[in-house]
């Protein structure tokens, strides 16, 4: 990885205009990745314009504002952060750019960088970054210390995941070591939730259906988030939980969205693999970690049968 993080700063270097986006409905691995990141270049290059950009999250915006571009300027390096896929590229058209540059923690779909570096051992986003911080004598501050270890703990779910390793350890104890991060304050605003989220977090383990094979699911309709007073992420913030249960070895929230007029899956397993199969239904994302955009309830239905079979076989 050394010598891809030299070319990436030879180009960070040459480029005035750097954009660095990121994918759509980012979550803190995407969004700590790339706050940190331009940060970075800010503190190395003052007179550089770096830009952050994409749609915010609210529950996350405690993490740092974003940008808005009216128009790219010409000649600009683009940064695409934890995004293996060009379709969910938040913000972007990939032609308005001279270089561009991918850092990504998940298995390769699109080709669509100059350079890429692309570690699908890597817990996130975010690990990389901070190995790239270390090997290129990047300074550090509080708040780039802050955002990455948010990025990191997320998306490993408090170390839990696959994909953690000594490497990610040694990392985050540099990080802390250097930085002096007060790491307990990172947990409040990360998992502080609504009452109300706890009670439908009742409600969605109330009403699991599991099938014969151990595949267990539920239908989030938008009549009953209105009910709960929760909105379209809880769903996101509550799948994790369901890895160790003895009778569960894949798992499915169903969440409709009608305005996007579509029904988002989050899928998550600890037996057979599932990004071959969320690609298949137009999704994708790591072995045991993947999400996909349904457009039909029916689909939804064919999805949780496919399931099924994987696990038979
Ligand atoms: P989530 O369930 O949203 O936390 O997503 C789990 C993983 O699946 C992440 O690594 C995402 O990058 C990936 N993923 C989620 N939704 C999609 C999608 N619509 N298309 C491709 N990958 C996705």
């Amino acid at each position: 990885m050394k010598s891809i993080y030299k070319q990436i700063y030879k180009q960070i270097k040459k480029y005035n205009n750097i954009v660095i986006a990121r994918h759509i409905g980012p979550d803190p691995d995407a969004l700590g990745s790339q706050l940190a990141l331009r940060e970075i270049i800010k503190n190395k290059f003052p007179k550089k314009n770096v830009y952050a950009i994409g749609n915010p999250a609210s529950r996350f915006k405690y993490l740092g504002t974003l940008d808005k571009i009216e128009e790219v300027p010409s000649n600009s390096l683009l940064i695409v952060l934890d995004t293996p896929d060009i379709k969910r590229i938040d913000g972007v058209d990939l032609k308005d750019y001279n270089y561009i540059i991918k850092i990504d923690h998940h298995p390769i779909v699109d080709n669509y960088a100059n350079i890429n570096c692309v570690d699908d051992n890597a817990s996130s986003t975010c690990q990389i970054i901070l190995d790239m911080i270390f090997w290129l004598k990047l300074p550090l501050t509080e708040d780039i210390s802050k955002n990455i270890y948010t990025g990191i703990v997320s998306d490993t779910d408090r170390f839990l995941h696959d994909y953690t390793s000594l490497k990610t350890f040694d990392l985050v104890t540099k990080l802390i070591n250097k930085t002096n991060l007060n790491f307990t304050n990172v947990y409040e605003p990360l998992y502080i939730r609504p009452l109300a989220e706890i009670k439908f977090q009742g409600y969605v383990y109330q009403n699991l259906q599991i099938t014969d094979n151990g595949v267990a699911y539920i239908k989030i309709t938008e009549d009953l988030m209105k009910e709960f007073g929760v909105d379209s992420a809880s769903a996101g913030n509550m799948i994790n939980n369901l890895k160790f249960v003895d009778e569960i070895l894949v798992w499915v929230f169903f969440s409709e969205d009608k305005k996007s007029n579509l029904i988002r899956a989050n899928i998550r397993s600890r037996g057979p693999y599932i990004n071959e199969l969320a690609s298949r239904f137009g999704g994708g994302g790591h072995k045991y970690a993947s999400g996909a955009r349904l457009t039909s309830w029916s689909q939804a239905d064919s999805l949780v049968e496919e399931l099924d079979k994987l696990i038979v076989n």
